[in-house]
């Protein structure tokens, strides 16, 4: 099913995240993980894309599995950063083969000496409509791109990228919701109407949440960081904690009518699990 379905169908969307494995040898944990969280019965699950990496071609792999298998609606990444036209033209030719009718397509980060086919995640949605008839998601990014210093101008790419062809959006992750409904008003502001999908990290690990919001920029708010100088040094109390904060942003986001809601699961089925019980009567 096309994902611009399940928005007309559902006032919150649900979907969870899976990444393939870094090692061919890692597959069937990661398909394991994979059949855990189809179990949950979310929406919609996506599938992630490594930029130029050895795990590209089990993107196409899993999200068929999830579909043709477990039967569930699969979104395939798929970035242009360092791909040749070739290349992607023969990603989004599979993912046609294969059933799935949804991409998140992105730019994906530059590697240092290698060219990409194309320079912007709109110039990739453009190829991808030439292909056939695919609901395209993109990216966004309630704090601003890392690349992009000024949050007005960042605003205006997003608008046309959303031009280009995007159905919705789905977001970096943010810890603090007030800055997703600032972005809200400003994507209203600007004319950006596509349903926005809020992208929630529960965190679990101090050292990955130093790593990961280096990398993307996300902003830790204090009561964020009060849990992490307390508990950041006991995995067990600082899971809890991480959990019943994603849950506490969920119902606020779910309340002040977000219109979905995606889950960065890390690949770790039983986090995923805790927080969508927490909330089932809630996302029903
Ligand atoms: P774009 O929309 O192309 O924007 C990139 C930058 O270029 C921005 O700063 C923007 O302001 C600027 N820009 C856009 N258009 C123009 C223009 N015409 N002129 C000048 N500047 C312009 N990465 C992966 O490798 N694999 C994944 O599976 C993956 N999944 C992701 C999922 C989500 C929900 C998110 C939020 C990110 C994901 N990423 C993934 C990371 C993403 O690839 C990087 O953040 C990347 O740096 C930007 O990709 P984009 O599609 O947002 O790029």
């Amino acid at each position: 099913m096309k994902i611009s379905e399940l928005f007309k169908q559902k006032r919150t969307v649900v979907s969870l995240e899976i990444f393939p494995p870094k090692q061919d040898t890692d597959f069937d944990s990661v398909l394991h993980a994979a059949d855990e969280l189809s179990a949950l019965r979310p929406d919609y699950m996506s599938v992630t894309y490594g930029a130029g990496g050895g795990t590209s071609r089990n993107t196409v792999a899993i999200a068929r599995h999830l579909q043709q298998d477990n039967g569930v609606t699969a979104l395939a990444h798929l970035t242009c950063a360092s791909s040749t036209r070739e290349e992607v033209s023969g990603i989004v030719d599979a993912l046609g083969a294969s059933g799935i009718e949804n991409i998140l397509a992105l730019r994906g980060d530059r590697a240092p000496g290698k060219e990409g086919c194309f320079n912007y995640a709109s110039e990739l949605i453009e190829e991808i409509r030439r292909h056939g008839d695919f609901c395209i998601g993109g990216a966004c990014y309630p704090e601003g791109h890392i690349e992009c210093g000024n949050k007005e101008t960042d605003i205006d790419h997003l608008k046309a990228k959303v031009e280009s062809g995007c159905d919705f959006l789905i977001t970096q992750m943010f810890f603090d919701n007030n800055v997703l409904y600032n972005f809200l008003y400003r994507l209203a502001s600007k004319g950006i109407g596509v349903p926005v999908v809020a992208g929630i990290m529960p965190i679990t690990s101090a050292a990955s949440i130093k790593r990961v919001t280096s990398l993307c920029g996300a902003v830790l708010p204090p009561k964020h960081r009060a849990i992490l100088d307390r508990f950041g040094d006991n995995p067990a109390a600082l899971r809890q904690a991480s959990i019943a904060y994603a849950v506490e942003q969920i119902v606020d986001l779910a309340a002040n009518g977000v219109r979905g809601i995606h889950i960065y699961t890390m690949n770790k089925p039983d986090i995923a699990q805790s927080i969508m019980h927490s909330v089932s009567e809630i996302l029903r």
